[in-house]
């Protein structure tokens, strides 16, 4: 085992990629830090004014390489502006790989996609269908996941909690459009955690090849010393090939992020293991190899 410099005694991965960050307007951010803080006092610390700058100092600072940056909008119409907004601040920040999204409401979703993932360049799309107000088997979003499956362009989407958004499970929705899109490259952030036992996972990874989870919020829920562990301990050392590790930054759980990337240390079993989940699945979902020698 490798000593980091803090003498913590926790293995290192050879690289970092944060799989869930949200860098978006300031408005957005402003809004993301204070719906947050109440259930993530760490965030207190976090100031309402803070920039993109000082966004992007904290993840280099915590050593990420890479990180899946996501902005989806709140109703429909606003879409385009979000996207090339988005857009404009990746070509500032190599270090962003970022997704597009859009809304069920939205008109042209077709045009939408094209612009996105031909023009634009981004590698996939996200929906957060709990903040966005629709749901993933909406009519309208059907030749949307028909055109990512023929893409095979990751999409992830914001699953879980379920309770704290005060909102239905999306257990039975999420099972309905894997069946649906059995070829989907699907990231499941949060993993539809606390709502499907973490047991039900292997058989649905083994199930659909190209299904990844996001533990993103999980892991702090999970981490040693919790009920939960052991299970979810279980799944990193048969499936972290896929899976991802990420903060939902700056409106995630703790802060410093580097809690996270502690909690994920103590969680893997093996170095292998742990460099799969901090940096080579989230290489795999977008198909490139981002630390090739
Ligand atoms: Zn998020």
């Amino acid at each position: 085992m490798k000593a980091t410099e803090d003498g913590t005694g926790l293995r290192s991965p050879r690289h970092r990629i944060d799989a869930h960050v949200h860098i978006m307007t300031h408005r957005r951010v402003r809004g993301g830090i204070k719906w947050v803080r109440p259930v993530a006092p760490d965030y207190e610390k976090v100031s309402l004014d803070i920039t993109t700058e000082e966004l992007l100092n904290h993840l280099e600072e915590e050593g990420v390489e890479a990180f899946f940056n996501f902005f989806y909008p709140l109703k429909p119409g606003e879409t385009a502006e979000i996207n090339q907004w988005h857009r404009d601040f990746a070509d500032h920040c190599p270090n962003a790989i970022p997704f597009a999204s859009l809304h069920a409401g939205d008109e042209n979703k077709e045009a939408i996609i094209i612009q996105a993932l031909d023009r634009q360049q981004f590698v996939g799309f996200k929906f957060h269908p709990y903040i966005q107000s629709f749901s993933i088997l909406d009519d309208r979003l059907a030749r949307v996941f028909e055109e990512f499956q023929e893409r095979q362009c990751p999409v992830v989407i914001h699953t879980g909690f379920s309770e704290f958004y005060g909102r239905p499970s999306m257990v039975a929705d999420t099972r309905e459009l894997l069946r649906r899109y059995p070829r989907l490259h699907l990231v499941v952030a949060h993993m539809l955690y606390p709502d499907l036992p973490l047991d039900n996972w292997p058989a649905l990874l083994d199930e659909y090849p190209h299904l990844y989870l996001d533990t993103t919020n999980t892991l702090v829920y999970c981490q040693p010393g919790t009920p939960g562990s052991e299970r979810l301990q279980k799944l990193i050392a048969s499936h972290s090939s896929r899976l991802v590790f990420g903060t939902d930054f700056p409106m995630g759980t703790l802060y410093p992020t580097g809690k996270l990337h502690d909690i994920a240390a103590r969680l893997c079993p093996d170095q292998d293991s742990l460099d799969n989940l901090m940096w080579r699945t989230a290489c795999r979902i977008i198909g490139k190899d981002l630390f090739a020698d």
